[in-house]
């Protein structure tokens, strides 16, 4: 799969355009980053012409960027519009590309290298969609470079990447805004903090319980499938859960399952 310009026109010869009079502000949003390459990404010619006239280092990293970007569209089945619309960026098909420098290069591959890694970590199309907005949308919430997102969802016992090993993007993203609203304390165990610290945490869903529970492996997602039954070995609250659902799963179709709060959805922090 390629990227679709969405100008490939290629009348202006942008690259021979006077340098912006005001120089990039340093930034440190991986988004802006990407807005400044999303001419490079979305108009071939453009890229063409940008990479020829790149020195050496340059010219690799650029490369990079461009992989990693194709990359993420292969595997979310996006188009590259698709894709920096859904991280928020402007559509932009022109711009100064002898203005990119290497920093922001350099930046922009580690953001796209980190999403790619993330994205990887789900099977299915709707899952990897959803990694790349919520990544998206983490980095404009809490303010954060690449490497501050990493370490973000790095962050604690059960970590929001451990939420995505399970396909609860929704909760992975949750547990991460509220470690960013912590601040720079890393969070210990979240089931043992707090006032109600002996709740256990069900960190999947009722949706994905019962998902697995009807073999919907499909839908889940081969290597999220192995890592939900893995988990349930070794959790727990999360056993009982989908103990609790088999257990009403003889209940006549179109019946709701009165499911305890607890179930209703995964609970990152306790309240
Ligand atoms: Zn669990």
């Amino acid at each position: 799969m390629t990227w679709a310009p969405t100008d490939s026109s290629g009348k202006t010869d942008e690259l021979d355009s006077v340098r912006s009079s005001s120089p990039l502000a340093p930034s440190s949003s991986p988004l802006d980053d990407l807005q400044s390459v999303a001419p490079m990404i979305l108009n071939v010619e453009l890229r063409d012409r940008g990479l020829a006239r790149y020195d050496g280092p340059k010219r690799l990293v650029a490369g990079e960027v461009l992989q990693s970007t194709a990359q993420l569209v292969q595997i979310t089945e996006w188009s590259g519009e698709q894709l920096l619309t859904n991280l928020g960026c402007p559509l932009r098909t022109h711009g100064d590309l002898a203005a990119v420098d290497i920093k922001r290069l350099t930046r922009c591959q580690t953001f796209l290298r980190f999403l790619s890694r993330l994205t990887g970590l789900v099977d299915v199309v709707p899952d990897r969609r959803a990694v790349v907005i919520e990544c998206a949308g983490l980095l404009k919430t809490t303010g954060r470079d690449a490497d501050g997102l990493v370490e973000l969802v790095e962050s604690g016992d059960f970590t929001p990447v451990d939420y995505i090993r399970l396909g609860e993007i929704g909760a992975a993203a949750e547990l991460a805004r509220t470690i960013a609203a912590q601040g720079a304390t890393p969070v210990q165990d979240m089931a043992t903090t707090g006032p109600f610290g002996e709740a256990p945490i069900v960190h999947l869903s009722t949706a994905r319980i019962e998902m697995y529970i009807a073999d919907m492996h499909d839908a889940l997602g081969n290597e999220v499938s192995q890592r939900i039954k893995a988990h349930l070995e070794r959790c727990e609250a999360c056993a009982e859960a989908v103990a609790y659902c088999r257990a009403h799963a003889a209940v006549p179709e179109g019946v709701d399952l009165p499911l305890p709060a607890e179930l209703a959805r995964p609970t990152p922090t306790p309240r």
